[in-house]
C-alpha cells in the first residue's frame, strides 16, 4: 500500500484553508440570505401600503368626481333638455375641473342632448356600452373600458338627472380616455419609486387593465393572474407573482371601493436582491484581502513554530542512522521544543555513555581491569615504531596450589596494578593469558623498554606480594621496526624471547632481535 506523506506543516494549512474558507463562504452565505429575505419581506410590506394609499387616493378622487357630477346633476338647465344651455354647463362643467376629457348629456332615450367638446353628435343615439349601463343602472356608475364615438378607449363616470318629481330624465356623464394624459395617470403614474423596477397598474372588476405604465397593455384582460383573482375577491394584501414577462415580483395590492377597481404595487424581485449581491461583492472585495493577509502571516508564524519540530525530527531520524547534524541549529525559542530537545539530548547521551561503557567493558578484563586480547583485535596501532614487553608469572601453578585460587587472583590484580603504576596514558597494558601481561609502550626504543622491563622485573623481585613473599616474572621485549617487519612477528619472536628466559633459568629479560 502506498501511503501519502503528510507534514504537519501540510495538514496545518490545509486546515486553517479549510476554516477560512468555511469561514468566508458561510458569512457570505448567511448575510445573501438574511439580506434577501429582510429586503424582500420589507418590499412586499412597503408595495402593500403603497396599494393601499393608492386605492384610498383613487377612492377619495373618484368620490369627488361622483359629488362634483351630483352637484352638477341638480342645475335647473338639465330639466329644460335645452341643448343650448347645457352645453354652455357642460363647457363649464369640463373646464372647471381636470378629471374629464369630454362631458355629456344624454337623455333617458339615450339621445346625446350636448357634449364638450362638440363632435357633432347631438340628437344622434349612443349606443356604446357605456351610455347603456348607465341608462340601465340610473344611478352612479363607472363603466368598464370600451371604445367611444368618438373612437378612442374610455371609461364613462355618469350620475342620474330626476325632474322636479323624480323622474328620471337622463344622465350626466364624464369620460376619461385611457391612452391619453388623464387625472388617473396623474394620481397613479407618478410614484418615487424606481422607475423600470417598480410600477403600478390598475384592473377594473372584471380582470381589464384601466391603466398601465405600458399603454399597450391597457384594456388587455389579465383576470387568470393570481394578484387579479384575489382582488376580483376583494381582497388586499401581498404576495410574490410571476407577471406576463415571467418575471418574479413582489406585489403589493388593494381594491378601490368606490368602483371595484384593484389596484397592484409590484417591484422585480431581481431588483430587490441587487443590494443583496452588491452586499456580497462589498463582503468579498474587503474580506478577501484582509484573509490572504491572515494567511500570508499565519504561514509565516506556522513556519517559525513548525521548523524547530521538523528539525528537531529530522535530528532524531539521523541519531537512528548514526548521522546527527549540530544540535545548536534546532531553534528552541518556545517550551514545548525546549523541553523535547532538552529530553532528547538527555536520553540520546545517556545510551551513548551505555553504549560506550558496554563496549568498553567487553574490552577489559574483568579481574585486572587490563586490556583483553579481544581489545587488541579491535585497537589500530599506530604506524609509529613502538616496543612491546610480555612476561609470564614464574611459577604461578605452585602460588595457586599453596595459598588458594583465590589468593592467585590477588597476585594477578597486584601485578595488574603495578603495571598501571610504572606505564603513561599512552601505554597499553594487556592481560594477554592467564598469568601473562602484554605491554605496548609507543615511541618507546627496545633499548628503553629493556630499562622499563628490568625496573619492573626488580620491583617484583624485591617487593612482596600478596603471598607475603615476592613473586618473579619471566620477560621478553620486542620492537618494531627493529624486531620485526609485523606486529604478529613482534608477538611470535618476543614470545620467543619470554620461552628463552623461561629456559635459561626464569626471572629474567630477553630482548627479541632476529635482524
Ligand atoms: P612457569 O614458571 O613455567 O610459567 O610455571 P607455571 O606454574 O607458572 O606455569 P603453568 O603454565 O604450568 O601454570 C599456570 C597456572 O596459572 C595454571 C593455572 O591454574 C594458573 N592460572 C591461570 N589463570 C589463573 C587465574 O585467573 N587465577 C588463578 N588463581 N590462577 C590462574
Ligand atoms: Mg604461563
Ligand atoms: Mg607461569
Amino acid at each position: 500500500m502506498k501511503t501519502i506523506k503528510l507534514s504537519i506543516k501540510l495538514l496545518i494549512l490545509l486546515l486553517l484553508s479549510f476554516a477560512m474558507i468555511g469561514t468566508y463562504v458561510g458569512s457570505l452565505i448567511s448575510s445573501q440570505i438574511v439580506s434577501k429575505n429582510t429586503l424582500e419581506k420589507n418590499y412586499l410590506i412597503e408595495n402593500q401600503f403603497y396599494a393601499k394609499k393608492l386605492a384610498d387616493t383613487t377612492n377619495m378622487h373618484f368620490r369627488d368626481m361622483f359629488s362634483n357630477l351630483s352637484v352638477e346633476a341638480r342645475d335647473e338647465d338639465y330639466k329644460t333638455l335645452d341643448s343650448k344651455y347645457i352645453y354652455k354647463d357642460l363647457y363649464d362643467l369640463l373646464h372647471s375641473t381636470t378629471y374629464f376629457n369630454s362631458t355629456w348629456f344624454v337623455d333617458r332615450n339615450g339621445i346625446v342632448i350636448a357634449s364638450v367638446p362638440d363632435i357633432n353628435v347631438e340628437g344622434t343615439k349612443v349606443n356604446s356600452i357605456g351610455a347603456r349601463e348607465a341608462l340601465e343602472r340610473k344611478r352612479h356608475t363607472v363603466s368598464d373600458p370600451y371604445v367611444g364615438i368618438n373612437g378612442k378607449l374610455v371609461i364613462l363616470i355618469s350620475v342620474p338627472v330626476f325632474n322636479d318629481v323624480g323622474t328620471y330624465i337622463g344622465f350626466l356623464a364624464g369620460t376619461i380616455n385611457l391612452h391619453e394624459e388623464n387625472s388617473i395617470k396623474t394620481i397613479l403614474g407618478q410614484h418615487p419609486k424606481h422607475q423600470n423596477d417598480s410600477y403600478v397598474y390598475v384592473v377594473d372588476s372584471k380582470g381589464n387593465i384601466i391603466f398601465h405604465p405600458n399603454i399597450n397593455r391597457i384594456n388587455d384582460n389579465v383576470k387568470e393572474n393570481e394578484v387579479v383573482k384575489e382582488l376580483i375577491k376583494g381582497n388586499s394584501g401581498s404576495r410574490v407573482v410571476i407577471n406576463t414577462l415571467g418575471e418574479k415580483m413582489l406585489a403589493g395590492y388593494a381594491t378601490v371601493d368606490a368602483n371595484d377597481w384593484g389596484i397592484v404595487s409590484q417591484t422585480s424581485q431581481i431588483a430587490v436582491n441587487k443590494p443583496t449581491y452588491e452586499l456580497g461583492k462589498q463582503i468579498s472585495f474587503y474580506t478577501i484581502p484582509f484573509m490572504l493577509f491572515v494567511f500570508v502571516l499565519t504561514i509565516f508564524m506556522l513556519i517559525k513554530i513548525v521548523d524547530p519540530i521538523r528539525d528537531l525530527a529530522i535530528y532524531a531520524h539521523q541519531v537512528t542512522k548514526n548521522k546527527p547534524v549540530p544540535t545548536e541549529k534546532i531553534p528552541e525559542w518556545y517550551f514545548e521544543i525546549r523541553e523535547l530537545k532538552r529530553t532528547l539530548l538527555i536520553a540520546i547521551d545517556f545510551y551513548q555513555k551505555k553504549l560506550n561503557s558496554a563496549e568498553s567493558e567487553s574490552k577489559r578484563d574483568h579481574l585486572t581491569g587490563l586490556y583483553n586480547r579481544r581489545a587488541l583485535e579491535k585497537m589500530t596501532l599506530s604506524t609509529d615504531p613502538f616496543s612491546i614487553i610480555l612476561f609470564d608469572i614464574d611459577r604461578f601453578k605452585l602460588i595457586n596450589d599453596q595459598y588458594g585460587h583465590l589468593k592467585g587472583d590477588e597476585v594477578l590484580r597486584y601485578i595488574a596494578k603495578l603495571i598501571s603504576e610504572i606505564t603513561i596514558e599512552s601505554d597499553l597494558g594487556f592481560r594477554w593469558g592467564g598469568e601473562e601481561f602484554l605491554i605496548i609502550l609507543p615511541e618507546i626504543e627496545l633499548e628503553q623498554a629493556v630499562v622499563i622491563a628490568e625496573r619492573l622485573r626488580k620491583t617484583l623481585e624485591t617487593t612482596n606480594s600478596p603471598t607475603g613473599k615476592p613473586v618473579t616474572v619471566s620477560m621478553g621485549v620486542g620492537h618494531l621496526p627493529e624486531s620485526a617487519d609485523n606486529f604478529s612477528e613482534l608477538l611470535d619472536l618476543t614470545d620467543q624471547a619470554l620461552y628463552k628466559a623461561k629456559q635459561e633459568g626464569r626471572n629474567r629479560i630477553f630482548a627479541a632481535r632476529n635482524k
